[in-house]
């Protein structure tokens, strides 16, 4: 297994941002006259002044924790805290149950995939806050059929099956619970620049179950009796806006870099890094590593690096110069194949024949159309705000 030469698929000319490290792997990429392309420029226009590194939200801040504490009163959880071992929903959590006081309820899923060290990191984290740790363990046999049957579709995005069942969980819990808060991990710190939507075509969006069953019928060889499904409707309409549960990013309103947040982890809670972000688990791993920038020509680490480029952690040539390698090396690639084709129980070879089949260009059912419109009328009818309450 060798990499093959990376070669955007469009008939475009190569051509890199001037500012980060994103470029026409991006199909649709543009830039200005200075080369600075529309991600460098939304980020200096709209949300870095707006952010602002995460100074001056104080009261922001301070309002959020004390409406989480007041509708927690009397509950025994405040919010809800899905933590899968990575750094962002690591430092949420110390920030949430240390510096705020926060009750989370904290879930971990193992669909399988889980790695010893994201593992031991959760485990040395929760133990240390006092913090019971709820982990959901899927039903393996299901979970590797249904990756498998991602891997058929021939779509670039095959972490769907383990992503849904996060945000099916996550609606089931706060739900259950009633808990009125979701902490979400998300940051513009290290996030900002998201993976290219050009990169998900034919995919369906990751929380709509129209979309997961649909690819399930069409490719799962045996039932899927146990798996946890939500919907668009209930994920982004009926849980935020009939029954008033707020998904909410307060990472955003801190300051910190990705330096400080793991120094704060490590001496905190001997958190142990495991390298490239999203590696935690075998199967992300496998896939962003080794799998995208292979058969699709995309290295994750662009949008990851010009994160950090942008706001300023990390220089452009520093960013390139970790580009030049391979997110995994040869050895570590061979590995991670043979234990991949090995958990799904298919020979290597199988496997080769996905990673060399012709892109999907099969249409699945979804509802991402009708519950966008669902939300865009109850804006236009002024409505939001009152059935939020
Ligand atoms: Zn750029």
């Amino acid at each position: 297994m060798t990499y093959p030469v990376i070669k955007p698929k469009n008939n475009r000319k190569y051509q890199i941002c001037t500012c980060c490290v994103m470029d026409t792997s991006d199909e649709d990429i543009t830039f200005d006259a200075n080369g600075v392309c529309m991600r460098c420029n939304e980020y200096k226009e709209r949300i870095e002044p707006e952010w602002n590194h995460g100074k001056g939200h104080e009261k922001e801040l301070h309002e959020l924790i004390k409406a989480i504490k007041k509708s927690g009163e009397g509950k025994k959880y405040d919010c809800i805290l899905g933590l899968s071992g990575g750094l962002d929903s690591s430092y949420m959590l110390h920030l949430a149950v240390k510096e705020w006081g926060l009750r989370p309820f904290v879930f971990h899923i193992d669909a399988g995939w889980n790695l010893p060290v994201a593992e031991e990191n959760i485990k040395r984290m929760t133990k240390k806050l006092g913090v019971k740790l709820h982990i959901k363990h899927m039903d393996r046999k299901e979970m590797m059929e249904m990756q498998l049957a991602w891997f058929r579709t021939g779509l670039e995005m095959l972490d769907a099956p383990q992503d849904h069942a996060f945000i099916a969980l996550i609606d089931k819990y706060s739900v259950k619970l009633g808990v009125k808060y979701i902490l979400n991990g998300y940051n513009i710190c290290t996030e900002i620049i998201a993976d290219p939507a050009s990169w998900e075509r034919c995919s369906g969006p990751t929380g709509d179950g129209t979309y997961i069953r649909d690819v399930v019928k069409k490719h799962c060889n045996v039932p899927i009796k146990e798996y946890i499904y939500t919907s668009g409707l209930k994920h982004k309409f009926i849980n935020p806006y009939i029954k008033g549960i707020k998904t909410v990013k307060p990472l955003n309103y801190v300051e910190f870099t990705r330096k400080s947040m793991m120094k704060t982890l490590s001496e905190e809670y001997g958190y142990v890094p495991y390298g490239q972000k999203h590696f935690e688990d075998l199967i992300t791993k496998f896939l962003e590593g080794w799998w995208q920038p292979t058969r699709f020509g995309h290295d994750i680490r662009r949008a990851q690096l010009s994160s950090l480029v942008v706001t300023g952690q990390l220089s452009r040539d520093e960013a390139l110069e970790i580009l030049e390698k391979p997110p995994l090396t040869e050895e570590e690639s061979k590995k991670l194949f043979r234990e991949v084709a090995k958990r799904l129980q298919i020979s290597e070879d199988e496997l080769m024949k996905y990673h060399n089949m012709p892109e999907c260009t099969e249409k699945f059912r979804s509802q991402e159309k009708f519950y966008n419109l669902g939300i865009k009328v109850y804006e236009t009818l002024g409505l939001e705000k009152r059935i939020r309450k």
